[in-house]
């Protein structure tokens, strides 16, 4: 790779001339769910009664009735015909944190050597792909590879196309031989069931009818777009995702001119082709803008059943990939793949429904305040008590640029609730919250609660947990993660803080109800009010505030994993019906080995991309400038000890530090200690940093960050 070749790219791109006319957006392309067997399709597809069973099912989350796959199968298999689909697959979320297929054809021979396209209620609820090479954490030896996929019929199916054929994919959850989840969704859809009991049980108290519970999930995924000629010439993109070296330009993200700035036309035909494709799996794509980082940019849908917007996430992930190579760019979906700008996450927006109420929504009755303030307690004694869980599922070595480093939500888990929700909080801990009507002292279930202005959300960007308006916002987990540990874990750790709740209301008279309510409140407010936090998270006061409270601030991903060996947490999942100590341990070996493997390849990444890419260029620099020295002395030009001659001397000096890191760093990666390779390719990439700052321009062989992240 020489010179040329980043030369080359950068004119290439100025010259680009691919974008379509402008008259060509006149085609309204909406097709919204026209690829999916949705319970509308269902409907045009199977008998009016068979329908209705298979609704039921899906709405009541209750065992399927075999009989019915056969009928379900025929009709999928119609539509998915009429749509030019040869193939199926069961579709799966293993703990590689990517999704899996493996295709199988329709295809049967009949007897006279004939194609008949078949598929059957077995094809549809079972498959039996061979698990071996996935992560397992040791739940299953290899001798015992076998795998079950298991048709989930409340995600429904849908069409995967490429250019010439499309794949009808079936949601299905993943379990080993013995029954133990080797995937993602498992555990999911385990803890929507142990919420919703905990849930129905504490609005019993409220003497709420029986009534249709829902845990919903909006996911805000951000993403980095830069264009794949510069991604093809970067060694450290192509194998880990990030860039290991790269000095920051002068202008980078400080004159906050890209956030929310008019989108690029190459980057909006880019977003319209997302949302077309989004939409066509129904997915409702509803919020497309420019991030803070430049080159960085957000999607985000309207919130949907978690189990559904899980699935719909990972596709989200998938499709921004492949519309992006479609357009000559390429997506980077991980956590930090630029120094010195900002990092990308993927916010949760997490909340509760019962019957037509979000549980998170203040109300305006003096009841419907009471289930708030209950609910709202739940989850601050949820977060305070489980805060080590919530780091811990979000850690990963992407994730350790953004939470350990101070940008973009701190490691230290806090909840932010807004001056006036803090200020309600605090009031229920002195014994009565004001009521609308001021000065009053508000009893709870009696009177009504100030209005909580809609958008009380008084921006705090900073706060890994905050409460917005009518639901949490869990901004910590990366842009690269799946959701559905990150809501697994939020779901069982509600889940017990109302049953403990329930426990104590359960003793209540239903006459006092109200007043020992509010004692309740008052004394959980008491014990975990700590957790709130409204300030700036990323400032050191706060640093030393949380230390001075006790709160945890487990920096890395190897302290934060360590979290998933905990008694009392293993017992939690356990009790849950969430994961088996078993199932729990297997995560902690499995995400552990990712996190090792990813920073040796990262180490090896560096350590390769130093020796045989930067090195012989600063070699010859070096080499050059000395000769040159050399040729002035001769014509007495300059003396050895003038600021060309020190120059010189700087860079050789920097360059016989790199060859010391890279010692180090060899050294480092022999011994297998992650912390030292973390450390070691950050001290390495400083000194090669400072040598491209120095380096001739045309001689730099990497794409440079003015570059990638302004030429698009
Ligand atoms: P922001 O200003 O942070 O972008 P938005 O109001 O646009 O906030 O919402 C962000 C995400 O939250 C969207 O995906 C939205 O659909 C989702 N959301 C809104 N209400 C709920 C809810 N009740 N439960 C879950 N997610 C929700
Ligand atoms: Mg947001």
């Amino acid at each position: 790779m020489s010179n040329c070749n980043r030369s080359t790219v950068v004119n290439n791109i100025a010259k680009m001339r691919n974008l379509p006319p402008m008259e060509s957006c006149k085609v309204n392309n909406i097709n919204y769910a026209v690829d999916v067997f949705n319970i509308k399709t269902m409907k045009k597809y199977l008998k009016a009664d068979i329908a209705e069973e298979l609704v039921e099912t899906i709405k009541n989350r209750s065992k399927l009735n075999p009989e019915l796959a056969n009928y379900v199968a025929k009709a999928m298999k119609e539509w998915a015909l009429e749509r030019g689909v040869t193939h199926f697959t069961h579709w799966f979320q293993p703990l590689t944190g990517a999704t899996a297929e493996k295709h199988d054809s329709f295809l049967e021979i009949g007897g006279e050597g004939e194609a008949i396209m078949r598929f059957s209620g077995k094809n549809l609820i079972v498959g039996e792909p061979d698990a071996s090479s996935f992560p397992s954490g040791g739940l299953r030896s290899t001798f015992e590879a076998r795998g079950y996929t298991a048709w989930d019929p409340t995600s429904p199916a849908f069409i995967k196309r490429h250019s010439n054929g499309a794949t009808l994919c079936i949601p299905t959850a993943f379990c080993s031989y013995t029954g133990d989840a080797l995937d993602r969704k498992t555990p999911l859809l385990r803890s929507i069931q142990a919420l919703r009991n905990s849930v129905k049980r504490l609005m019993k108290n409220f003497s709420a009818p029986d009534s249709r519970f829902e845990v919903t999930l909006g996911a805000e995924q951000e993403y980095f777009l830069i264009d794949k000629q510069f991604y093809m010439t970067r060694p450290d993109l192509l194998q880990t995702g990030r860039t290991l070296f790269g000095a920051v330009p002068p202008k980078h993200q400080q004159l906050e001119d890209h956030y929310f700035g008019s989108i690029k036309p190459r980057i909006l035909t880019f977003m319209t082709e997302l949302d077309q494709e989004l939409w066509k799996l129904g997915i409702p794509a509803k919020t497309r803008h420019n991030e803070a980082a430049p080159a960085q940019f957000e999607v985000a849908p309207i919130f949907e059943e978690l189990n559904l917007a899980v699935d719909h996430n990972m596709l989200v992930m998938e499709l921004i990939r492949q519309t992006a190579e479609r357009h000559g760019l390429v997506a980077l979906l991980h956590e930090k793949p630029f120094k010195g700008v900002n990092g990308s996450g993927k916010h949760n927006n997490w909340s509760i429904t019962y019957g037509d109420r979000n549980l998170l929504d203040p109300g305006d009755n003096p009841h419907e305040n009471a289930i708030f303030l209950t609910v709202l307690s739940a989850v601050i004694m949820a977060v305070d008590k489980h805060s080590d869980l919530l780091r811990s599922v979000t850690a990963s070595a992407g994730n350790d640029h953004r939470l350990g480093a101070a940008e973009a939500p701190p490691a230290i888990i806090s909840i932010f609730l807004g001056d006036q929700l803090t200020d309600v909080i605090h009031q229920l801990e002195k014994g009565g919250v004001l009521s609308s009507r001021a000065s009053s002292k508000m009893k709870i279930g009696v009177d009504t609660l100030a209005p909580l202005p809609k958008d009380a959300t008084d921006r705090n960007r900073t706060s890994p947990f905050a409460f917005t308006g009518n639901k949490f916002e869990f901004r910590a987990p990366g842009s690269s993660q799946s959701c559905a540990g990150v809501c697994m874990t939020l779901n069982t750790i509600v889940a017990e803080a109302m049953d403990s709740i329930s426990d104590e209301l359960e003793k209540f008279s239903k006459e006092s109800f109200n007043e020992e309510l509010q004692k309740l409140l008052q004394k959980i407010i008491k014990s975990h009010k700590k957790i709130i936090f409204n300030g700036n998270n990323y400032s050191d006061d706060w640093r030393k505030e949380a230390e001075r409270r006790g709160l945890l601030n487990l920096k890395t991903t190897t302290e934060a994993l360590k979290v998933l060996l905990l008694e009392e947490n293993a017992k939690l999942f356990d009790k849950y019906q969430v994961l088996s100590r078993t199932e729990l341990r297997s995560r902690y070996d499995v995400f552990l080995e990712e996190y090792q493997r990813k920073i040796i390849i990262e180490g090896k990444t560096a350590l390769e991309m130093v020796s045989n890419i930067i090195l012989p260029v600063v070699r010859d620099e070096i080499k050059k400038s000395v000769d040159t020295i050399v040729e002035m002395k001769k014509l007495s030009l300059a003396s050895p000890t003038g600021i060309f001659a020190e120059r010189i001397e700087k860079m050789a000096k920097n360059f016989d530090l790199m060859l010391e890191e890279m010692q180090t760093l060899d050294n480092a990666l022999k011994e297998e200690n992650y912390a030292d390779i973390v450390n070691r390719m950050q001290a390495l990439r400083e000194l090669v940093d400072l040598l491209e700052e120095n380096v001739d321009d045309r001689k730099w062989p990497l794409p440079k960050y003015r570059e990638m992240l302004f030429i698009y």
